[in-house]
């Protein structure tokens, strides 16, 4: 798969739990659409966070499916104000350079107010599987139309 953004071969890297295909050029990040990791998350209490979090926004995206070439609609999740590119035909999304991270440290603040069990890095994890599932993909796509 090339980069939506270089078209440098994306490669395989570890990021905070999860494997990404990761530009080495930009450093952008390629999350495929994980089926069968979506069931885990159910250990995972997402209910008052899920509502109204994600927002599927109009605006076009230049980028491209790096799997199907087909063009990537932009999105926010509102939560951690979270730019994301996601292929209609559940592919998966694309992560620009280093926003994983923000979202890291930003949870790492919100983890000093409020005592949590998960580290922020198994919920980031937790949060990404999520997304990648099947059924938040199909979600995305419904309200876009
Ligand atoms: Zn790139
Ligand atoms: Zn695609």
């Amino acid at each position: 798969m090339k980069c939506p953004k270089c078209n440098v071969d994306l490669v395989s890297e570890a990021r905070h739990k999860i494997t990404v295909q990761a530009c080495p050029s930009c450093r952008g990040m390629w999350f495929e659409r994980k089926e069968l990791e979506a069931l885990e998350d159910e250990a995972f209490d997402f209910g008052e966070h899920a509502k109204g979090t994600l927002v599927p926004s109009s605006t076009p995206s230049s980028l491209k499916c790096p799997e199907c070439a087909a063009d990537l609609s932009r999105f926010q999740y509102r939560f951690y104000d979270l730019e994301m590119e996601f292929c209609e035909d559940q592919h998966g999304y694309w992560l620009e350079a280093d926003e994983d991270t923000r979202v890291l440290e930003l949870m790492r603040q919100e983890e000093k107010d409020m005592q949590r069990k998960l580290s922020v890095e198994d919920r980031w994890a937790a949060t990404l599987r999520r997304m990648r599932s099947g059924s938040l993909l199909e979600r995305l796509r419904e309200r876009l139309h």
